[in-house]
């Protein structure tokens, strides 16, 4: 979009006339970057700038991302290096909001959430990715887990037509991408939400995000009659239909998950080994008070159903300590369901409570020391499984999609499996880009090693 309106990308930070930074909310930590990020970046500026991009020296700043969504004009009130500041919804408007700085408005917003956004279309050619294409199939979630921000900065769920989502995997496919991941909060519920219906609030109220819903007041979803599509069928149409050798999706939700999509990914050798499976947590109680919608018992069902499949799938997942109340025996649970999954990654996180979400209002917060504590523990547990899940590679001969070269060694080519493992090789011939085999020797905590195979797929 920005090439449309005659910009050029810059790698140098103080060539560049408009810095937008894009931002994360989910956790506490991730939206404090943004002003850290900020500082960092008008020092870098401060030392190598060579020509004044603006009367103070300094470029444009601009904000997107849900930190942009949920702060919105606080945003020009923390910095007033902040000229712009661009909502979740708002990246397709993006020409009118540059139209408003080049007409001299000193600070510009679009916030606005609606109930049938429009997904951006890029052309394949476009793509600034190298080797993995992303291709966005949902946006926003309607779940309302008590603990997640996600429905209130990126709003309601909306799926992608399926014909376009098909045409854009087709024509990366096309363009050379080996590899392509489908994107959405939640994958699986594709198309069941239909179109929302109902009144989100607030929409065309800048600067206002507080009434996007909540569950007590939002009002039903409504389903498209006809033309509804599952996740299940639109991976099996973007598996049959855009010759592209590697996919795979995420995030999954456990509720939503179901066998027919172990069926399709069963069907077609291009849908990738690895399934991301967020619990959260292990204990019913917790999960009820998450609103996560499933027992440990139906999660662990869904496990086996995944176990049971023809091909040998790699399950990670998402785990929450120190939710609001979590006693020792909850916590324990959680400990005892990581030990009967034996996930193949798991990404563990210290709760957070997130601004209008009803566990930051909940009583019985954990103290930071036990979060820790718990953190710790889970993650050694998981180390432990890693470790042994890992070894099973030993001798096996796995298929590399090689990224680039490794960051801790410049000899070596760094890239992923079919089932999302890191692999390093030194490197060997010219394979950047594409498919090799790779022969598994050593394992560490986090990645597999090896020499490369014969020549590229
Ligand atoms: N939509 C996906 C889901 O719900 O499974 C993933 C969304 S989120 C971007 C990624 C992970 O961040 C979640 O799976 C959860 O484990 C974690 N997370 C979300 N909100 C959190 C919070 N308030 N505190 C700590 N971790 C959180």
């Amino acid at each position: 979009m920005f090439s449309g309106l005659g910009y050029s990308q810059t790698s140098e930070v103080s060539e560049a006339d408009l810095v937008l930074l894009n931002t994360c909310m989910v956790r506490e930590k991730a939206a404090r970057k943004v002003f850290a990020r900020i500082n960092e970046i008008k020092n870098e500026i401060r030392k190598g700038r060579s020509r004044p991009a603006s009367d103070n020296g300094l470029p444009v700043f601009g904000v997107m991302g849900c930190v942009a969504q949920a702060e919105a004009d606080r945003l020009f009130e923390r910095s007033r290096d902040i000229k712009m500041v661009m909502g979740t919804q708002a990246i397709s408007r993006l020409p009118a909001l540059m139209e408003q700085l080049d007409k001299g408005f000193s600070r510009v917003i679009d916030v606005r959430l609606s109930k049938e956004s429009e997904f951006l279309e890029l052309e394949a050619s476009g793509r600034q990715t190298k080797h993995i294409a992303y291709i966005t199939i949902t946006e926003g979630c309607n779940k309302f887990c008590s603990f997640c921000i996600v429905p209130f900065t990126r709003g309601r769920e909306r799926s992608r037509p399926a014909d376009r989502i098909v045409d854009e995997a087709r024509a990366l496919g096309e363009q050379g991408y080996l590899e392509v991941h489908l994107l959405g909060q939640n994958v699986n519920s594709y198309g069941l939400s239909g179109r929302y219906h109902g009144n989100v609030g607030n929409v065309g109220n800048v600067g206002n995000v507080g009434n996007v819903g909540n569950p007590a007041s939002a009002p039903p979803f409504a389903q498209e009659d006809g033309d509804e599509i599952t996740f299940a069928k639109l991976l099996d149409r973007v598996a049959a239909e855009s010759g592209v050798p590697r996919i795979k999706y995420t995030t999954s939700y456990p509720r939503d998950f179901d066998e027919e999509i172990i069926r399709v990914m069963d069907a077609h050798d291009n849908l990738c080994e690895w399934i991301h499976l967020p619990a959260q947590a292990g204990s019913d109680r917790v999960l009820r008070v998450m609103r996560r919608g499933y027992t440990r018992r139906e999660y662990i069902e869904k496990i086996e159903a995944i176990k049971g499949a023809r091909k040998e799938i790699s399950i990670t997942g998402d785990m929450i300590v120190g939710f609001p109340g979590e006693t020792d025996d909850d916590f324990n649970e959680t400990m005892s369901l990581v030990a009967e999954v034996e996930y193949d990654g798991l990404y563990i996180f210290k709760y957070s409570p997130r601004p209008r979400t009803p566990a930051a209002t909940y009583a019985d917060s954990i103290p930071e020391e036990v979060k820790t504590e718990r953190f710790l523990r889970l993650q050694e547990l998981q180390d432990r499984i890693q470790r042994r899940r890992y070894e099973r590679y030993l001798g096996r001969t796995v298929e590399v999609l090689v990224e680039g070269t490794s960051s801790r060694s410049l000899s070596d080519y760094t890239g992923h499996t079919r089932c999302n493992k890191v692999v390093n090789f030194p490197i060997a011939a010219e394979a950047l880009g594409k498919l090799v085999n790779v022969n598994i020797n050593g394992v560490k905590s986090h990645s597999l090693y090896g020499e490369m195979a014969g020549d590229c797929v």
